[in-house]
């Protein structure tokens, strides 16, 4: 097993003090974003081509991904559950993505500036936004910029207009 993989399996030990990270840590820091940008582009994606992400992530992690985790089924109070046992938090996090994946529930990121969430959409294909806070801020904000916009032209066109105006009036 190579190293990289046992510090991404080690993605709970985390530097709760301010002091900086140490090379070790931040090795683990810079994979741990790596890891949560492959996981949000997968939920981007359809299962079927998460292949695809071999281009932009290591092939080691997109296999990774692509592996399922060893899945249990038993009798709990009479019904059948079945049960994957997680030794790390990536294992949960690559197990939910693979769920997701597997029932074709697709994410996207919010438009919303400043938003950035993920949220199924669904079968609404329109859908860009991942609420009705983030949806009615935006509209909230794009009116304003059209006003101020429409300010902005309004004050640039004065000197034609004048001059439009005077000669209409000079008439
Ligand atoms: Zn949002």
């Amino acid at each position: 097993m190579q190293g990289s993989y046992v510090l991404a399996r080690n993605i709970t030990s985390k530097n709760g003090n301010d002091q900086p990270l140490s090379p070790p840590q931040r090795l683990l820091d810079v994979e741990c974003s790596g890891w949560r940008e492959l996981l949000r582009d997968a939920l981007q994606m359809d299962y079927s081509d998460w292949k695809q992400l071999e281009r932009e992530y290591p092939a080691e992690w997109v296999r990774e991904l692509l592996t399922p985790l060893p899945l249990t089924v038993e009798a709990r109070e009479g019904a059948p559950t079945a049960r994957v046992v997680c030794q790390s938090l990536l294992d949960v996090l690559i197990v939910t993505t693979q769920l997701d994946g597997i029932r074709g529930l697709r994410q996207r990121v919010c438009r919303a500036d400043g938003c950035g969430e993920l949220f199924p959409f669904g079968n609404y294909e329109g859908k860009i936004y991942c609420t009705y806070e983030c949806a009615h801020r935006q509209a909230v904000r794009d009116g304003r910029k059209r006003k101020r916009q429409a300010i902005e032209k309004a004050r640039n066109k004065p000197k034609k207009a004048a001059v439009r105006t005077n000669g209409r009036k000079a008439k």
